[in-house]
């Protein structure tokens, strides 16, 4: 019944409340034969006469102790809603206390919102710097480890000299490597990153990724090839360079994480208006537990073998920026033991 009710109403509610009671006590008093100092209509008059006074008594009670609270609340929410204010007040009065209650339980929940929001993009933030400087000490360290062995009197020992020179150098090539993959997946959390969109064929490309591949295969003895059922051309519109280096992060993964001996098998299905492209390799898998956070940055499922395998754990992560930056999707299935298949999706021309 008081759903709707407005402070101003409140006012006049408590008023006739007042005018009432005080017309009931003249009642009784009348009823119980008690001599007035006025009369019946002297006093009904008064009684009218004072209904304005009360009103305003009434009104100025509200205002100093309810509205000009409710005001202050009204001008913060209003202020981060970025709507202009209530002054004079008068909107405040004619406004339910039901929407009051409504407007300040958003504002709280809003707040609750934002509070959790910047809580974890600090946690974010904290755990970024710790893993970029993790990442980052590592091949560091190796590289002062080499260098220093080396000023020491090992640049005179046949047996290590080129050796740890060597080693030095790879681990500059896995710095700048972090350091490359960083600034890739910077650019787009940041929007800076532009889409080349164009028309190609999606085969010719991953041939073109399988041939830049093809030693790192043979490393490890690893067959690594088109599936054999697909024979057209096969469109797809989008930027070209970085679907190359969508299939070179997954094709590579592949192999790294590949079986010796074993095969990586590309494969492509139209569904709709979508080319699925599928990544498949017969390797050591993924165990369930890991594959929702596979494309979170520098996330390893096991951190010393990646780590040798000279992994940063930004590889997967790079590949999912480019693929939302297209609007499309990627997923992995995987099963331990048996191997793992990455499908990403793209438009057809
Ligand atoms: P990294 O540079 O360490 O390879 P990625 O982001 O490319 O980082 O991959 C994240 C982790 O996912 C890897 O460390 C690896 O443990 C796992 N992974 C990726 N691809 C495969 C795969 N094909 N088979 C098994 N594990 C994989």
């Amino acid at each position: 019944m008081f759903k709707n009710i407005s402070l101003s109403q409140i006012t006049l509610i408590l008023t006739a409340v007042i005018v009432v009671l005080n017309f009931l006590f003249l009642t009784v008093v009348y009823l119980a034969g008690a001599t007035l100092p006025v009369s019946i209509s002297q006093w009904l008059t008064i009684l009218l006469i004072a209904i304005i006074p009360t009103y305003l008594l009434i009104r100025f009670l509200i205002e100093f102790f309810v509205f000009r609270k409710i005001k202050v609340i009204y001008k913060l929410i209003d202020e981060r809603k970025q709507r202009p204010a209530f002054t004079s007040g008068e909107d405040v009065e004619n406004t339910s206390f039901d929407k009051i209650q409504d407007e300040v339980t958003e504002w709280a929940e809003s707040q609750k919102y934002e509070m959790n929001y910047l809580l974890k993009l600090e946690q974010y933030r904290r755990n970024f710097l710790g893993n970029i400087s993790h990442e980052l000490k590592t091949p560091l360290f190796a590289i002062q480890g080499y260098l220093l062995t080396l000023l020491e009197g090992g640049m005179y020992d046949e047996n290590i000299n080129a050796k740890y020179l060597r080693k030095a150098v790879s681990n500059v090539d896995r710095l700048r490597n972090i350091v490359e993959d960083l600034d890739i997946i910077n650019q787009f959390e940041s929007g800076q990153i532009k889409l080349n969109i164009e028309e190609f064929d999606l085969k010719e490309l991953s041939s073109e990724v399988i041939d830049d591949l093809g030693f790192m295969a043979k490393e490890r003895n690893i067959e690594l090839q088109i599936k054999e059922n697909v024979s057209k051309p096969l469109e797809v519109i989008a930027d070209r360079g970085k679907v190359r280096q969508v299939l070179y992060n997954l094709i590579a993964n592949a192999v790294k994480y590949g079986k010796k001996n074993g095969h990586v098998l590309i494969g492509f299905a139209e569904e709709d208006d979508k080319i699925i492209t599928e990544v498949e390799d017969d390797g050591i898998g993924i165990e369930e537990e890991h594959l929702n956070h596979l494309f979170d940055r520098f996330y390893r499922v096991e951190q010393s073998r990646s780590r040798k395998q000279g992994g940063s754990g930004l590889g997967l992560s790079i590949v999912k920026h480019i693929i939302e930056a297209h609007e499309q999707s990627v997923s992995v299935n995987s099963v331990i033991g048996e191997g793992s298949v990455f499908r990403f999706t793209l438009d057809k021309s």
